[in-house]
């Protein structure tokens, strides 16, 4: 496992659930809408979680159910029949609907599978009904986009010819630029999974080479190696050196030659060197504390360690697939604290007792630590930013040393008042 300790840790955790992926599933799925059968709670996050950006027209919502008891529960099913019913008819444009499931007692009676499978029936294939758990019980913030993209695989086509497919949410104008760079060095079959269309899913088969884009896609990473698929192992394309070793995992894969691959990529090396280079200045020596949230912990520590020069003190994980980590893993600095789950009591002592220069964390517990001195980053802005790819290497440093900055500006206002 490289030269990383691992301890596992449970207890109180402090961290978003499964239905936050859908504030950017929604922007990159236009004609899907996720509704989230849940509590008022439920409501309240998901409105919060994405009141930044307000859409005429959202494409997500939430049927409210009341406490039922098991008496109820047919009288439950049928509701929301008619709920999904009601908005198809206002909502004509909706080709695919996910039912997302949530914590609350009353939800977990429900069988959402069932209620799926009797709307497809009556929908007649003109809307495709799907459903997953978002639930804070089961699943952390990312994990609610493994559970979507696993309940869209087996409607995938089948093929039987060459083809790389990029996995996992990225942002629109990135995944171009990659696919654009694959097929400059000759892979021209490239695919994208999740598509920008619900119902424009590409196909899959034996002859499908996956890169993954994100880490916390383990499920879907499994139904796709179900269904013939190849899942390349490299580290994940966050950094220059990430992105360059997951370019490479695909190079490697088909067959093409260093010389052309090279050609390809090390003007773009070079410039993303220099551009990150101020923010490595800023950054070099400043200690870092990871808590877990959203399963990018590792590959960004693997980052802001080997090519920004930070000091890892921790790297807190929800989870840890060994499988899919193993190229970052062996990426670690020697003698790594890992640390997968959460007692946020006492991952909290460990932070005030290394007062770390940063603390990337959720957006509960950066408050609290920015009021006792100690500079955050919110784990959530990561997934909303273009951070993947050699190009992006320098945001993805900014992102870091603006906390930093932004202390240093403070203390020296602070001090000229003084
Ligand atoms: S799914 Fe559970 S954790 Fe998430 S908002 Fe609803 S009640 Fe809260």
């Amino acid at each position: 496992m490289g030269g990383a300790t691992l301890t596992k840790e449970t207890g109180p955790r402090e961290v978003f659930c499964g239905l936050t992926s859908i504030v950017w599933l929604h922007r990159r799925m236009p004609d899907a809408f996720f509704l989230v059968v849940g509590s008022r709670t439920c409501a309240h996050l998901i409105q919060s979680a994405a009141g930044v950006m307000i859409f005429a027209e959202p494409r997500f919502g939430t049927a409210i159910l009341e406490e039922k008891d098991l008496a109820g529960l047919a009288d439950t099913h049928d509701e929301l029949g008619r709920v999904v019913t009601n908005l198809l008819e206002r909502r004509p444009e909706i080709r695919t609907l996910f039912l997302v499931g949530s914590c609350p007692s009353e939800v977990i009676k429900i069988d959402l599978a069932r209620v799926a499978e009797k709307l497809n029936e009556q929908l007649k294939g003109n809307v495709r009904v799907l459903n997953y758990s978002g639930s804070g019980i089961e699943t952390t913030f990312t994990q609610g986009e493994d559970g979507a993209l696993k309940a869209l695989v087996p409607f995938m086509p089948d093929n039987q010819v060459d083809q790389l497919l990029l996995v996992g949410t990225l942002a629109n104008a990135v995944e171009d630029r990659l696919i654009k760079l694959f097929n400059r060095m000759g892979i021209n079959n490239v695919a994208s999974f999740p598509p920008r269309q619900s119902t424009d899913l590409p196909p899959v088969g034996p002859r499908t080479k996956v890169l993954l884009t994100q880490p916390y896609l383990t499920e879907t990473a499994r139904v796709l190696k179900d269904r013939g698929a190849e899942i390349l192992h490299a580290p994940f394309p966050l950094g220059v050196q990430g992105s360059y070793d997951w370019m490479k995992a695909a190079a490697k894969a088909f067959n093409i030659e260093q010389s052309l691959f090279d050609s390809v990529l090390d003007p773009i090396v070079l410039r993303a060197e220099k551009a990150l280079k101020p923010y490595k200045e800023l950054l070099t020596g400043k200690k870092l504390f990871l808590l877990p949230e959203s399963q990018l912990e590792i590959p960004l520590a693997r980052f802001l360690n080997r090519e920004c020069g930070m000091q890892i003190i921790e790297i807190g994980t929800p989870y840890l697939n060994r499988e899919m980590m193993e190229a970052e893993l062996q990426l670690l600095p020697e003698n790594s604290v890992l640390v997968e789950g959460q007692h946020v009591e006492k991952q909290l002592d460990r932070v005030r007792q290394q007062q770390p220069d940063l603390v990337v964390c959720g957006m509960g517990l950066a408050n609290p630590l920015e009021a006792e001195g100690i500079s955050t980053k919110w784990s959530i802005e990561l997934v909303f930013s273009p951070i993947h790819g050699i190009d992006q290497a320098s945001d993805l440093a900014e992102l870091f040393a603006r906390p930093l900055n932004r202390k240093n500006i403070l203390s020296k206002k602070l001090l000229t008042h003084a």
